[in-house]
């Protein structure tokens, strides 16, 4: 149950992170042809053959020193105070596999500074909780994955069945059977999450062994209530931490058979999601796509109407990435109110 805030209005924020060049593409002598300009928040790439430079601009964009807790102060912490005031909330990372979808939503906790948005979320959402005595808190968390447009639950018992989705009544879409736990702290949060991460269905592709081909998200609900004149009065938000899978297009990474299908659903709701967004910011009255695949029928009540989203478009510097960033700038370009 949602209250519309009165302030609330759709934003859709798009942000470009550039990673820093490996050690070894540094010793192979890969150039970078990406530069940007923090405080214009342009990005340009410079096509390695003909040396033409496109520019594009963003809401923010961040370069290879930005550090995870400046990211997260500038583009997690938002969606997060907003969640407080009771909108629903998205944050997903796009992009080629290898370019920090997962160094940024995830990182590593080890230095902490390598933490990625969704520890610094889980922290920040159990200090606002920590500092207000007024209100009643319960934070329920579900974490699940869409894998060749299956759902799969990365907290249940058996994280090979496969869920439905279902409407409601009202109209709202939901994931038949799947694992909601309740979360009293930082601490069970993050073995909440842990435990669902090594759920995560791995499979190599010859870009990058180990990447992922699915999307997971997290999501958190923060349900809050307070007594006004003795009226008990209700509220809730909810936050998706989305890890998109690999944008890249099959042919480059030797895919073919089952690999090559699964690489097409995948791009299913890839595009899907990029209609859906460019829809959004496209303006009023515009259908909104929302029923062309799992990811956007899931997310449709936190994208469009009273929420906010932020859409991270993960880039590489290196030359011979040129193709895969050019395009993750146009998907990224799209989905920006012009
Ligand atoms: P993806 O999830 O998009 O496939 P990863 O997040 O796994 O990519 O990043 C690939 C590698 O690059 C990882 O070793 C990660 O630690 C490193 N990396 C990515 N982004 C950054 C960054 N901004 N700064 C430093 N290292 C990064
Ligand atoms: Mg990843």
């Amino acid at each position: 149950v949602n209250s519309v805030n009165a302030k609330g209005r759709e934003t859709v924020k798009v942000v470009v992170r550039c990673r820093p060049l490996f050690g070894k593409e540094i010793t192979e002598g890969r150039q970078s042809i990406v530069t940007m300009d923090l405080a214009a928040a342009v990005v340009s790439i410079r096509c390695p053959e003909t040396g033409q430079l496109k520019s594009f601009t963003f809401d923010s964009v961040y370069d290879e020193h930005t550090v995870q807790r400046q990211f997260y102060d500038e583009s997690g912490y938002p969606l997060v105070e907003s969640v407080f005031e009771g909108y629903n909330g998205t944050i997903f990372a796009y992009g080629q596999t290898g370019c920090g979808k997962t160094h940024t939503m995830q990182g590593k906790d080890s230095p902490p500074e390598l933490r990625g948005v969704i520890p610094h979320a889980f922290d920040h959402v159990f200090e606002n909780i920590g500092a207000d005595n007024e209100k009643e808190y319960m934070v329920r968390a579900t974490y699940l994955e869409i894998y060749n447009e299956d759902i799969r639950d990365l907290l249940g018992d058996d994280s090979k069945a496969k869920l439905e989705l279902k409407e409601s009544a009202d109209g709202g879409v939901y994931v038949k059977d799947l694992t909601e736990v309740v979360v009293n702290d930082v601490a069970s949060i993050n073995r909440v999450m842990a435990r669902g991460f090594k759920n995560r269905t791995i499979a190599a592709t010859l870009m990058n062994e180990g990447s992922s081909r699915s999307h997971s998200i997290f999501t958190i609900v923060v349900e809050m209530s307070e007594k006004v004149n003795g009226e008990e009065h209700f509220r809730a938000g909810k936050l998706n931490l989305v890890d998109l899978a690999g944008s890249e297009r099959q042919s480059k990474t030797g895919a073919t058979g089952a690999r090559l299908k699964e690489g097409c659903k995948i791009n299913l709701s890839l595009s899907a999601l990029g209609n859906v967004i460019s829809a959004l910011v496209d303006g009023k009255g515009k259908h909104i796509p929302y029923r062309d695949s799992k990811l956007t029928r899931l997310l449709q009540d936190s994208l469009g109407g009273n929420t906010k989203t932020v859409m991270v478009a993960a880039i590489s510097p290196a030359d011979y990435n040129f193709d895969e960033t050019l395009s993750t700038l146009r998907y990224a370009n799209r989905a920006k109110n012009i």
